[in-house]
């Protein structure tokens, strides 16, 4: 068996194209607004990809870098008085913020209408229940690159590994919406392994390299890696091994080039929901 690799870059590349007409056929060009605090070389690049992709679809975008010790109150201002203004469509708070800020009082003042990332309390609580709503962007999109190969979710068994509040959890609620049998695992799940080698759908959010190797998965599993990591050589990896396990697996996302691309092209699918919110 040779795995189907599941290519997010050429997918985001194609979405990118029809949210650019969609964009140019609005009256006015949505904004978007990310407010990052100062000091993360990460968040750095990522908001910069953010940027790129904006430019790309003809959106409007503006960064508000904060500095590394501003106080918790300035950050909630800034976020309700963007969440106030009528020209910001949507906003995204870039996180981790610094452990000195409190996150849930920042995202608490953030309109859940402008919550492109969907990490208010509402729009986690109506994926919850299942309602449409604002949907984090990365599992949003590992679920578009499922939808794009035609990769059928109904009815199988899935586990995803990793329970975060922007990865692994939304992930498993977009799973069950789309009627997959569904596992959560975590730090400590018992027998991780044998839970794994079960499910037709592998989720990996975990964030240790090569962490689900090939012993651990059904043949012919389909495989969702959101793993981003650098190993111990410094190379660029996911949390599954994915080179051993191209002959064993039905299809896979690669990293780089896999979930990753689809993250930001679903930032912006989520800001053309909003403007409609
Ligand atoms: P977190 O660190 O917030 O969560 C990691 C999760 O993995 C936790 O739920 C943790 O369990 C679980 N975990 C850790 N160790 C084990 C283990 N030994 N066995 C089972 N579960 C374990 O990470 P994120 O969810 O933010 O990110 C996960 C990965 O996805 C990272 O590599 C990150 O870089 C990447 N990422 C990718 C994005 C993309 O666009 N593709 C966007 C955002 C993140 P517990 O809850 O018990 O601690």
């Amino acid at each position: 068996m040779t795995a189907l690799v599941l290519d997010g870059k050429s997918a985001a590349a194609r979405a990118k194209e029809q949210l650019r007409s969609r964009v140019a056929a609005l009256p006015q060009a949505p904004n978007l607004v990310v407010v990052q605090v100062a000091g993360d070389p990460a968040a750095d690049r990522y908001v910069k990809a953010i940027g790129r992709c904006c430019g790309e679809v003809g959106v409007g975008y503006s960064l508000s870098v904060l500095p590394v010790d501003v106080r918790t109150a300035r950050v909630e201002e800034i976020i309700r008085d963007l969440s106030a203004d009528p020209n910001v469509h949507g906003i995204i708070i870039q996180m981790p913020l610094p452990k000195h800020i409190d996150s849930t009082a920042v995202i608490a003042c953030l309109d859940p209408r402008k919550d492109v990332d969907g990490i208010h309390p509402i729009n986690a609580g109506r994926l919850a229940n299942g309602t449409p709503t604002l949907v984090p962007a990365t599992p949003a999109g590992g679920m578009a690159l499922l939808r794009e190969y035609g990769i059928a979710v109904a009815g199988k068994s899935a586990i995803v590994v990793g329970r975060s509040a922007v990865v692994g959890r939304p992930m498993a609620w977009l799973l069950l919406q789309a009627d997959a049998t569904v596992t959560i695992a975590h730090s400590r799940t018992q027998d991780l392994a044998a839970l794994i080698r079960q499910a037709d759908i592998v989720v990996a959010a975990i964030g240790k390299p090569r962490f689900i190797t090939r012993d651990m998965l059904k043949p012919g599993a389909v495989v969702v890696d959101f793993g981003i990591n650098l190993d111990a050589e410094g190379t660029l990896c996911g949390d599954v091994d994915t080179a051993n396990v191209l002959d064993h697996v039905s299809a896979i996302t690669p990293v780089p080039g896999g979930t990753g691309p689809m993250t930001n092209v679903q930032l912006l699918e989520n800001l053309l929901t909003a403007i409609r919110l």
